[in-house]
């Protein structure tokens, strides 16, 4: 007991000092199993995990320990699994072979719908038309526009159970701090970014959070698509004052995919002033796209200028290692430890998209799950491959000779003695990606670039890791090599 209030205290003093994404992402989960003045043993849930405990955090953990009385001489971080609560279990139960179709759609393959989200929502079903697609046919049932708050919040997609890492910690940040204080900061949040990414997962979340700590707030999440729609329901059966009532009436308003505005004109309009009624009543507007509004085409100026009001996040897809840390909580919570090797060929062949990345988890989970197989390296590798994602196996050298070319830098000088700035800035990039997409170890890294020094490598993958989340050009220059590598 004493040792669990002793890492309980711990925790709670590490909890103010890093970032909220961090603390669940990597301390939540874990234990203090041992300590005694040798040694303090800690266990987490995965070794990826482990892995950024190790490197980034040894020393944070150490000084909270010895604030609070213990100064072991080594820290220790062994995988062990938190026992399950049987309720957890129930849950996960109807949810296990889910496999999203890769090909799909981006705004069908998106949060599940309502209808399917979750059985007990059953007293909320008040939806206008069956979920049919656009061009359901008249006299379906429309018969007004009744419909909840809540509704088409899937409670599925939480803070707790995203990863944050490179790519998504901003973003997710700005969210957090939305839903603690809806409407008063970030009006409004502009998520943007490719498909898969989480997105959604990370607005439902706000919905999430603002509803667990007020059940009354009118909290209204829609796609653009079925706000379309409604509107345009609305204008046949003519109901458009309920239609504006019930969203300038929301609390927080979450519209996701907005890009499927654009050429709308007359949904832009209405849409326009909903937007004003609720900014003005310092009501939370949360607006996802696939692009930047400056880049949605066919946007009234107006309408652009009112997304670009409050906070604009770019998202990008989480670098390798925070891909491997979503594949193993995933297979977690399925009840199943992968090892190392399968988890980053996991991590390594889907690399543009979590949704597909999760799709392939799960087909692998299904395949060995129905042959009564150990999850291995040759397994896996024959699913990914039979299911067509892009069993991609890069080496080192294409990794630099990419990165060379990129920057139209001879590779000679990469792997050289130079160290003019147009040739340390392309070998920094390289080291930094061959530590995000390849995992190699920085004495490694050091080496594929013919230096002696590993904390060389050590500097620059921090350096680069650190910039590019300041440095939109950057990234966009990262994500292009990467584009080229796994093309
Ligand atoms: P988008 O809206 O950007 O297209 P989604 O939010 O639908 O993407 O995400 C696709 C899937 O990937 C969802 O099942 C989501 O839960 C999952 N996902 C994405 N990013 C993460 C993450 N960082 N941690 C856990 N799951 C994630
Ligand atoms: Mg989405």
């Amino acid at each position: 007991m004493q040792k669990d209030s002793l890492w309980q205290a711990v925790l709670g003093e590490i909890e103010l000092s890093v970032s909220r994404g961090n603390y669940v992402t990597y301390f939540k989960n874990t234990r203090l199993l041992k300590y005694d003045a040798a040694t303090a043993t800690i266990g987490v849930p995965n070794v990826f995990l482990r892995g950024t405990l190790e490197r980034k955090y040894a020393g944070l953990i150490r000084e909270t320990l010895l604030k609070n009385g213990i100064a072991p001489t080594s820290l220790e971080f062994t995988v062990s699994s938190a026992p399950k609560s049987n309720r957890d279990k129930e849950e996960e139960a109807d949810e296990v072979v889910f496999i999203p179709s890769v090909s799909a759609a981006p705004q069908t393959a998106g949060a599940p719908a309502p209808n399917q989200a979750s059985p007990n929502q059953g007293g909320m079903t008040g939806m206008p038309r069956p979920a049919s697609g656009p061009m359901s046919a008249p006299g379906s049932g429309m018969g007004g526009l009744s419909h909840s708050y809540r509704q088409g919040i899937n409670e599925r997609y939480t803070f707790d159970n995203f990863i944050v890492g490179s790519g998504n910690e901003l973003a997710f940040a700005a969210c957090q701090s939305i839903a603690q204080q809806p409407g008063r900061k970030y009006n409004p949040l502009f998520l943007y970014g490719g498909v898969g990414i989480g997105k959604t997962h990370l607005i439902q979340a706000v919905g999430n959070a603002v509803l667990a700590q007020n059940p009354r707030a009118r909290v209204l999440y829609v796609t653009t698509e079925q706000f379309v729609q409604e509107f345009v329901d609305a204008l046949r059966f003519r109901k458009t004052a309920d239609f504006a009532a019930h969203y300038r009436t929301a609390d927080v308003l979450i519209v996701d995919d907005v890009q499927f505005i654009a050429g709308k004109e007359k949904m832009q309009e209405e849409f326009f002033h909903t937007f004003n009624a609720l900014h003005q009543a310092n009501c939370q507007i949360i607006l996802s796209s696939d692009k930047p509004p400056k880049e949605i085409p066919t946007l009234e100026d107006r309408l652009r200028s009112r997304f670009a009001w409050g906070m604009s996040i770019d998202m990008q897809i989480p670098d390798f290692e925070t891909r491997c840390a979503i594949v193993q909580t995933k297979a977690q919570t399925h009840n199943v430890v992968l090892n190392n090797e399968v988890v980053e060929y996991l991590a390594n062949s889907v690399t543009t998209n979590i949704r597909e990345l999760e799709g392939a988890l799960n087909q692998l989970l299904a395949f060995c799950e129905m042959r009564g197989l150990e999850p291995s390296l040759s397994i896996v590798s024959s699913v990914i491959s039979a299911a067509k994602t892009r069993p991609k196996h890069l080496s080192a050298k294409q990794i630099i000779e990419r990165t060379a070319r990129h920057f139209q830098v001879p590779i000679e000088d990469m792997l050289g003695p130079k160290r003019d700035k147009d040739i340390v800035v392309p070998r920094q990039i390289a080291m930094y990606m061959l530590r995000s997409e390849l995992h190699l170890s920085f004495p490694k890294i050091a080496r594929e670039l013919g230096r002696k020094d590993h904390t060389t490598a050590i500097h620059s993958v921090e350096k680069i890791e650190k910039e590019s989340k300041l440095d939109a050009d950057l990234r966009s220059t990262l994500s292009e090599i990467k584009e080229r590598l796994y093309a």
